[in-house]
């Protein structure tokens, strides 16, 4: 028997049609989810996240080398499935919820092929939360996003934020075969450690605020993008606006242009700026 037919066996046995408006891609493929394990040097003191456990065919081998395996699941029908696989299971923990909404128990490290449908907020998610190190299967062209550097066309500022988060590395490309159904879509296999931050950028969520926001010019200089970013986020006067950009480095690079330790330097300044001035931030 292969995973194929142990999936699609299931599939009847719980009438369930896979969705992929909620990222429901099984994982067929025995030797990648063995690599995954391999990855993630779990050991027996381990406490494991697994977001998305679809079947539980993941879960299952953690649950062979971890201390403790927490699965969580939005499907109802699946968790209904995976409590009967687990039943006799000690180390599995279920819990039906959405990821990005649930109170996680404690846990040391993330192992999963989470759903793809949320996984820019997934990623944002994890960079609020205290672990070791995560090893997930995401979507290629996403995780391109994630590690780009400035000036490649996949640069924005999702890989400024993640950079500025964690440490991110790219360990092997999935072809889609190794899903059923098969996403429309390659993926990569990633490891993310979050870091301290290797910068001081005054604030971390005016920081954030910034790159987004500077990012929606992303083709423009940045003075002028700066000058957006000050109108829209504050109540200072036009020709104070000037004034003040003029007093910020790289003016002339394009936002695209910039390394996340540069921006870092714009809103180290610009924060202190602000605060020395007591200036209004409106959110
Ligand atoms: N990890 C399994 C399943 C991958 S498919 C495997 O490799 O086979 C992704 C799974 O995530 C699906 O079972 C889907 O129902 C679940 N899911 C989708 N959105 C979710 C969310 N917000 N929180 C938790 N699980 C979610």
């Amino acid at each position: 028997m292969t995973l194929l037919d142990d999936l699609q066996f299931l599939l009847a046995k719980y009438h369930i049609k896979p969705r992929k408006s909620i990222g429901q891609c099984f994982c067929i493929d025995p030797f990648l989810l063995r690599r995954m394990i391999t990855y993630s040097r779990v050991t027996e003191n381990d406490i494991i996240i697994e977001i998305g456990a679809g079947f539980g065919f993941l879960t299952r081998l953690l649950s062979d080398v971890a201390k403790v395996v927490i699965a969580i699941e939005l499907d109802p029908t699946l968790v209904k499935a995976i409590k009967e696989i687990f039943r006799s299971k000690k180390n599995i923990r279920i819990i039906q919820g959405n990821f990005l909404k649930i109170h996680l128990p404690k846990f040391n490290k993330i192992v999963a092929n989470p759903p793809y449908s949320i996984s820019s907020n997934l990623i944002l998610h994890l960079f609020r939360l205290n672990f070791q190190y995560a090893i997930m299967t995401l979507q290629k062209e996403f995780v391109q996003k994630l590690v780009a550097q400035k000036g490649s066309k996949n640069y924005r500022s999702l890989s400024v934020i993640a950079s500025y988060s964690a440490s991110i590395k790219m360990l092997e490309d999935v072809p889609r075969e190794s899903f059923y159904p098969h996403p429309n879509v390659d993926s990569t296999i990633i490891s993310i450690k979050p870091q301290k931050p290797l910068f001081n950028v005054g604030d971390k969520h005016f920081y954030f605020k910034m790159v987004r926001c500077l990012f929606t010019h992303r083709n423009k200089k940045l003075q002028n993008a700066l000058k957006f970013f000050i109108r829209n986020e504050s109540n200072i006067a036009n020709d104070a606006i000037k004034t003040l950009v003029k007093e910020l480095p790289y003016l002339d690079l394009k936002v695209y242009e910039l390394t996340p330790e540069e921006f870092g330097i714009i809103s180290y300044k610009l924060y202190s700026i602000f605060k020395e001035n007591k200036i209004i931030l409106f959110s």
